[in-house]
């Protein structure tokens, strides 16, 4: 049976989600067995093919964080908010009720040795807020957690390769 393709991403996230995934240790052969890594940080492969699988990691916090979810939705049969920031918007969206204009000033004109606000052409603009992946693109599943646990992800996968209903037992979706 020929291997899916997984692509993943790290947006505006803590690449904590991608580190809970290499947590599965040995079990990462087992996977390797089901999945051909595309694009992704464990790779560092940049370009991307059609893929079956896309693991966002991360809200969106700016323009460039936009594109690459759409280049997602785009190139994946199957796009997946993976994590608390994917979901939500996670921890970068404290700043959501600071409007952009102040937290720029508060950030790089207060206090500083320094001051200004970087403004490189290459740097991508940032958006008002930062928004779940669900507000930019559609996605097909969520796997909540922050991060997942390597065992959730695991089941996760089996679960979207086996074309079953995803379904996680309780004691993978509790955080106390
Ligand atoms: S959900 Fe948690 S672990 Fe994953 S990117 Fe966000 S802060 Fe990091």
């Amino acid at each position: 049976m020929p291997k899916a393709r997984l692509a993943t991403v790290s947006l505006a996230g803590c690449f904590g989600c991608h580190m809970s995934l290499l947590d599965l240790d040995e079990a990462l052969f087992e996977l390797a067995e089901l999945v051909e890594v595309d694009r992704s940080p464990l790779t560092d492969i940049r370009t991307m093919n059609d893929c079956d699988i896309g693991f966002i990691e991360g809200g969106c916090a700016n323009e460039d964080n936009v594109h690459v979810a759409r280049l997602f939705r785009k190139k994946c049969r199957l796009v997946c908010a993976v994590g608390a920031c994917a979901v939500t918007g996670g921890i970068p969206a404290l700043r959501n009720n600071i409007p952009l204009a102040e937290l720029l000033a508060t950030s790089y004109l207060q206090d500083v040795v320094d001051p200004g606000i970087p403004n490189d052409p290459e740097l991508p603009m940032l958006l008002d807020k930062v928004y779940p992946i669900h507000e930019v693109i559609r996605v097909d599943h969520t796997l909540p957690g922050c991060p997942p646990s390597a065992q959730a992800i695991a089941l996760f996968v089996k679960q979207l390769l086996a074309h079953e209903p995803v379904s996680l037992p309780y004691k993978e979706l509790h955080y106390d």
